[in-house]
């Protein structure tokens, strides 16, 4: 993950933030705060990642806005998307993922409700 294009305000606030968090506990009060870094989810509007090709854009294919999940999804999806584009059947359906999912109005949920814990 890229991390070094944070604004600095909000570099600060993560690294305030946590050195209170560290100095000022009971159970460790000779703690220090060495350091510490702060990066962005990048979430789509269902929680969930846009996967596979992109209408109109040929050859271009989409895996991005993991929303908090991309390393754990990463390997299927990755083993999937590279069969999708070799052209072969792959072992679970991605479709679900599609790019246009959204002004298809058929977005992602999850038994859980809205967000990714589903
Ligand atoms: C705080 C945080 C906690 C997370 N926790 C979890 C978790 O517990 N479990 C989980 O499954 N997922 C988690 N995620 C999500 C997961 O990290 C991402 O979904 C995943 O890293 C996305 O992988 P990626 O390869 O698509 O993108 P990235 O990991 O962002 O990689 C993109 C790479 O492209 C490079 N790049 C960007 N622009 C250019 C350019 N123009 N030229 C060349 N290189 C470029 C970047 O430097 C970067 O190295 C978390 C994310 C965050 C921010």
């Amino acid at each position: 993950m890229r991390t070094t294009a944070i604004r600095p305000s909000i570099r600060k606030c993560a690294s305030v933030s946590s050195a209170r968090s560290s100095s000022g506990s009971r159970r460790c009060p000779r703690a220090r705060h060495l350091g510490g870094y702060a990066s962005l989810y990048t979430i789509t509007d269902d929680w969930h990642p846009i996967v596979g090709p992109e209408p109109g854009l040929e050859g271009y294919y989409a895996f991005f806005g993991g929303s908090g999940h991309g390393f754990k999804l990463g390997p299927p999806i990755g083993e999937a998307l590279a069969d999708v584009i070799c052209g072969e059947a792959a072992d679970i359906d991605i479709s679900p993922f599609r790019p246009g999912r959204f002004i298809d109005g058929e977005p992602l949920t999850s038994a859980w409700g809205e967000g990714n814990r589903g």
